[in-house]
């Protein structure tokens, strides 16, 4: 078993020690190196085939460039990204080749990810005669079979995108995703800008494509809310490290890092009495710059239960605290004992989508 739960044989993706930092340059023609944005730092995670690993954390958190790392559209400073049981970590563009049919994504904003001057039939189809799979006929056929398979009518292909919703145009970019028959999808906040009853659509469309496509995600959220049904396990990230994973419902019923802890405190419930009388936890500050992390415990300056003695000395290691339960934090037998209570904060609790977002610049 490795260091996340899975088996290594059953991991169609395996990521060690992955470190992604961005140069920050200063002078004149920017030709000084005084810095790094450490936007990943040090991240082991598997995902095995057919599985959904869930992957949440506050914009800036690191989990985005993850995903764009793991498909090699970010270089990897550091670490070791495989797929498939090969090492793709520095492959050439030219050995990429073959696996990116097989690694897709799918993008937060369906509008900004679809070319407004191409039709949707163009957009799907784009990918088979990039990678020369299909002639135009066969490229007709294979475009209105996947229209359909998203619940989009056929007569889609010859509209645009601007004529669609927003869950119909993510609905185009989940065929285009689909058209190369990949075996691995990153999504990427694939609901988040799109509205709440419209949400849930998508996610099941996911679920039932997962089942029919046999593929395997990376789902990308910071929401736990969102990534709740469709995950089998789930990853919680906070500055550039992973600091919680676990199997879904067991990370819902007892989670052991006070970020999660908090991040799970503000999910709405859907029954008001219980949703009235629960405590929410609210974090203090915002978090900290990716380019100077906290020392020791990266979470200490915003944690609810920080001690004085080894959170702001020593950097808690990822722990197995149960069976396939593992998180990253000194004290997180005493506080789920309750021997440690949460100190009162004053500040007010940054959600997530208010934090600034951070955008790391193309490699
Ligand atoms: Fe909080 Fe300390 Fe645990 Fe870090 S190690 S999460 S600061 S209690």
């Amino acid at each position: 078993m490795s260091e996340t739960g899975v088996s290594g044989n059953a991991a169609l993706v395996r990521v060690e020690n992955l470190k992604v930092w961005f140069p920050i340059k200063s002078g004149l023609v920017l030709d000084r190196h005084v810095g790094d944005i450490k936007a990943v730092d040090d991240v082991s995670l598997e995902i095995e085939r057919g599985e959904t690993l869930g992957l949440v954390g506050e914009s800036g958190c690191g989990k985005s460039t993850i995903g764009r790392a793991i498909l090699r559209l970010y270089e990897p400073t550091a670490g070791k990204i495989v797929f498939d049981g090969q090492d793709i970590s520095h492959m050439s563009e030219a050995q990429l080749r073959p696996l990116r049919r097989r690694m897709q994504m799918v993008f937060q904003d369906p509008f900004a990810s679809l070319n407004p001057r191409h039709s949707v039939g163009r957009i799907v189809g784009e990918p088979m005669r990039v990678h020369g799979l299909a002639g135009r006929k066969q490229a007709g056929k294979r475009v209105r079979e996947l229209l359909e398979i998203v619940g989009l009518p056929v007569d889609a292909a010859s509209r645009y995108p601007h004529e669609f919703s927003g869950g119909q145009r993510q609905r185009v970019g989940l065929a285009r995703s689909l058209a190369l028959n990949p075996d691995f999808v990153v999504c990427d906040e694939p609901v988040s800008a799109l509205d709440v009853s419209i949400q849930a659509q998508i996610v099941n469309l996911l679920e039932a494509l997962q089942q029919d496509f046999d593929l395997t995600y990376l789902f990308i959220a910071h929401d736990l809310a969102v990534v709740r049904h469709i995950s089998d396990r789930i990853a919680v990230m906070y500055l550039g490290k992973i600091v919680e994973v676990s199997p879904a419902a067991e990370l819902y019923d007892n989670p052991l890092h006070p970020y999660t802890i908090s991040l799970l405190s503000a999910v709405p419930i859907p029954d008001p009495q219980v949703e009235r009388e629960r405590e929410t936890i609210l974090l203090p500050g915002d978090l900290p710059s990716p380019a100077n992390p906290p020392p020791a415990c990266r979470f200490h300056t915003r944690c609810p239960y920080v001690q004085e003695t080894r959170c702001r000395q020593e950097e808690p290691p990822l722990r197995k605290l149960a069976d396939g339960h593992w998180a990253a934090c000194h004290w997180a037998e005493e506080i789920k004992a309750g021997k440690i209570e949460p100190h009162e904060v004053e500040t007010v609790f940054v959600e997530p989508e208010r934090v600034p977002a951070y955008e790391p610049p193309p490699v």
